[in-house]
């Protein structure tokens, strides 16, 4: 008998394979044989993952060039970006430190970015690009490596600990950051993997 295999899905839970139907919006798929939720497809995703992912990019700017806070000592008010920070780190010879979070706080968070952009854009418009797996597979390897949100748990401790020995002040540059964490977050609920793939297949046949 032959079984297509494209429609397949393996429940998490019990490992049965269900072949799954087309499935509309506001319906979702459960295993037969435990009853848990196998795939539910989500709503204007493409539309979301485009918009979230274009917000996040133009956040990229403001969350890396703004202040993030400031400090008032000696008489003097210091104050520093992302960027600057990077800088300051290298300057300082911690050249790994400033790698790492220059790598996972904005090369990776960039690049995670535009390819959610550019893979709903080329799909929203029936643009068939040869390399469009390549990006979906790099959208999902560079996933678990976004770690603003690892960066921005440091700024505020770093607040916390400052607090009591400094003059602290708060820089804009932190909104931007606390919104591009938001958009970044937003962004992993909002994408549907099945959704997408089964259109990159759709669209190399
Ligand atoms: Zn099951």
């Amino acid at each position: 008998m032959q079984v297509n295999t494209d429609t397949l899905i393996a429940c998490q839970l019990c490992d049965t394979l269900v072949n799954i139907p087309q499935i509309s919006s506001g319906e979702k798929a459960i295993c037969p044989c435990c009853q848990s939720v196998l795939y539910v497809p989500k709503k204007h995703s493409l539309e979301r993952t485009q918009a979230i992912s274009l917000a996040g990019l133009l956040l990229l700017l403001p969350a890396t060039q703004l202040p993030l806070m400031g400090i008032y000592a000696a008489g003097k008010y210091h104050q520093t970006s992302l960027l600057e920070c990077i800088t300051l780190l290298t300057n300082n010879g911690f050249y790994l430190i400033a790698f790492c979070v220059l790598i996972f706080t904005i090369v990776v968070p960039a690049v995670r970015l535009f390819t959610a952009f550019y893979l709903t854009y080329c799909l929203q418009r029936n643009i068939n690009k040869p390399f469009l797996m390549v990006f979906f597979r790099s959208y999902h390897l560079l996933d678990n490596w976004a770690m603003i949100h690892v960066f921005f748990l440091g700024v505020i401790v770093s607040l916390y600990k400052l607090v009591d020995i400094a003059d602290v002040a708060i820089g804009a540059g932190i909104a931007s950051l606390v919104m591009l964490l938001m958009c970044s977050t937003m962004l992993s609920v909002c994408i549907d993997y099945r959704y997408l793939w089964t259109e990159l297949e759709r669209s190399h046949e």
